[in-house]
């Protein structure tokens, strides 16, 4: 069979597993599960096959935002945000969000999996295991600092041509006693303080997306049907049991028969959004919208969060041009005393980036670097809900940041921070001024961080793994009260991730693989 198929050239029919979604966690579930010959696999994508330019460039990455291959899921006015609505890109393409993404590979903190372990009653979720898991994912080029992987599908580079504010970054932090490491990704996630050069998807100036690493080189196999351009509607459920899924292709629409397993990947938006769809949510809320009930489970789309950035922003004595996927720094520390592990991440842009409002409030100078801090771990929650049965309606997406006044300090002494850093004698060699926030203190700099505020895209945690009530997923990824059905993307986390998401998705979408293959 040639692969991939338009849905209008293949015959409804079934197979033994549907995957739906090829993002980060879904090419790795259909990757793995058609490495088993006997296993008869279908992935459905809704985006196309094709990459353009801003995809494969990697210093392009943030062209793909509002681009043709985004979501675009805008949320509803954030209050803590001064009323600004926010746009949560997500990919729409093979590959998903890895395909336009920043490139920063961020394996999840100690502390970060072992919650998992304890929130899931699992210590297959917890850190030790999943550095077994790391390493038949990664071929690392870095020096490592604790055993990496060396021969799986994942390479995983250290910039080999650093930038020189990158280099200046890690030691303006080293100077005001951050601890240096080798790479991010080893004992650096172990500890409450670092900063080391990052770990990056990109070969020189070339992106390489998850579904690049894991289906690109098997697309012949003929247990593995890959169908783009498909947007899987509901999951249809018989007497308690994922039997198939309903698919719109334009005006043509699809049913497609799982006789094993039906696998939601769609990642963090639109997996409970498909739940809601299939009558999988909250009773009285579905019943009001005119859903059919089909399993009560009040945490589906709860518990949504984002590592909400603040950009500070300098100016560059003389330009220097941004370099592989311009951003090749990472500091993880805390601020806040109660901490265990880090509250602040941040990594450099070596061009300006800031919100809509900032941009048009401030003069932001052509040539200048970010630094961007985010709430590692923030405590607000927001929710996403349907906005009605209508499965072509957009979603309501209630981001709810800020909402916690903890969130807030914090917020606020990542920035004072940020200046601090780009303050020290390594960055002033090659930094003219602090174009903005600069010298701003108590209400403006409150003022500042609502008006400065952007996603980090690590939108996560609306169909989380647990033992609660709010909990939607088992330790098994395995829905709560249907049969044959899974969440396997960043929707499964209990809490974000400490640093960037896409590395953990991979390991969510390796465990899936494996729960379903043992
Ligand atoms: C601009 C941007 C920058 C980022 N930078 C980084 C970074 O540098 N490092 C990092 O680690 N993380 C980064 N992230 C986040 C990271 O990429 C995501 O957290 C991760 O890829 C999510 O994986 P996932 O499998 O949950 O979802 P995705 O990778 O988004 O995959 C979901 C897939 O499902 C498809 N899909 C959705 N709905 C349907 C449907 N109804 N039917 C069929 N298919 C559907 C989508 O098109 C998509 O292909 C960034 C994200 C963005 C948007």
């Amino acid at each position: 069979m040639i692969h991939p198929l338009e849905p209008s050239e293949m015959p409804d029919q079934s197979y033994d597993v549907i995957v739906c979604g090829s993002g980060s966690s879904g090419s790795v579930v259909a990757r793995r599960l058609s490495d088993d010959p006997s296993i008869n696999v279908l992935l459905i994508e809704s985006g196309g096959m094709e990459y353009s330019d801003t995809i494969t460039h990697a210093a392009r990455w943030p062209e793909n935002i509002g681009g043709p291959q985004d979501w675009g899921f805008m949320s509803e006015p954030v209050a803590g945000l001064n009323g600004r609505a926010l746009l949560m890109s997500m990919g729409k393409v093979v590959g998903g969000s890895s395909s336009i993404n920043a490139m920063i590979w961020a394996r999840g903190h100690r502390n970060d999996w072992d919650y998992y372990a304890s929130e899931s009653g699992d210590p297959a979720w917890g850190y030790q295991a999943i550095q077994e898991h790391y390493r038949t994912i990664e071929e690392y080029r870095g020096v490592a600092d604790l055993p990496r992987g060396t021969d799986g599908p994942v390479t995983v580079f250290q910039p080999s041509q650093r930038h020189p504010i990158a280099t200046a970054l890690v030691a303006a932090a080293e100077s005001l006693g951050i601890p240096r490491f080798s790479n991010p990704n080893g004992r650096m996630m172990e500890e409450r303080s670092g900063c080391s050069l990052s770990d990056i998807r990109a070969d020189g100036e070339t992106r390489m997306t998850i579904f690049d690493s894991y289906l690109r080189p098997v697309l012949g196999r003929q247990n593995l049907t890959i169908l783009t351009g498909a947007t899987v509607e509901r999951i249809a459920i018989e007497s308690g049991r994922a039997v198939g899924v309903d698919v719109v292709e334009g005006r043509r629409r699809h049913h497609f028969r799982a006789t094993h397993q039906v696998v939601l990947s769609t990642g963090s938006i639109n997996t409970p959004r498909i739940l809601m769809q299939s009558g999988i949510g909250h009773e009285s809320e579905l019943t009001r919208l005119g859903v059919p009930i089909v399993q009560h489970l009040p945490g589906v789309g709860e518990n949504l969060q984002d590592h909400i950035c603040f950009p500070s922003i300098f100016e560059y004595r003389d330009a220097i041009e941004p370099r592989g996927n311009g951003s090749a720094a990472t500091i993880y520390t805390a601020v806040r005393s109660d901490s265990a592990s880090p509250d602040v991440m941040m990594c450099q842009g070596e061009f300006p980036i800031c919100s809509p409002e900032i941009a048009r409030q401030h003069f932001v100078p052509q040539h200048a670097w970010s630094l961007v801090a985010g709430l590692a771990q923030p405590r607000s929650r927001g929710r996403v809900r349907l906005r009605s049965s209508d499965p072509r309606e957009k979603v309501i997406l209630d981001l709810n940041a800020l909402s916690d006044p903890d969130d807030v300090k914090t917020a606020k002494a990542a920035v004072e921070l940020s200046r601090e850093i780009g303050a020290q004698a390594q960055l002033r060699e090659l930094t003219k001024r602090e174009a903005f926030p600069g010298a701003t203190y108590g209400n403006e700099l409150d003022l500042f961080i609502r008006e400065a505020a952007v996603p980090f895209w690590h939108q996560t945690c609306t169909a989380k793994m647990g033992r609660d009530e709010m909990s939607v997923v088992d330790a098994n990824l395995k829905v709560y009260g249907v049969e044959n059905l899974m969440v396997a993307d960043g929707s499964i986390f209990p809490r974000i991730p400490t640093g960037n998401t896409m590395a953990p998705c991979v390991v969510v979408g390796e465990r899936a693989a494996r729960i379903l293959t043992s």
